[in-house]
């Protein structure tokens, strides 16, 4: 399978890797945040992961994790 290689492969697939170029840190758990990793962005803040993003807005209080009830839902205001 030869002739299926790429030119220039070997020589790439030796190279080091660049080494990953530290941007900023998660603001809830604080794991490094590297050029090219894909993060959550909420007010100027960056967060690996969906989770920490979520836990970051709970603790402002921004959102709140609860159990549903009906009347939670159920509109007394309907508008139109
Ligand atoms: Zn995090």
């Amino acid at each position: 399978m030869t002739s299926m290689q790429l030119p220039g492969y070997d020589a790439w697939k030796l190279q080091e890797p660049p080494a990953a170029i530290v941007v900023t840190e998660c603001g809830r758990c604080g794991v490094d945040l590297c050029e090219g990793d894909e993060v959550y962005e909420y007010d100027g803040d960056y967060f690996c992961s969906s989770e920490c993003l979520l836990d970051y807005m709970e603790r402002c209080g921004y959102v709140r994790s609860m159990q549903l009830e009906l009347s939670d839902v159920v509109s007394t205001d309907w508008e139109d």
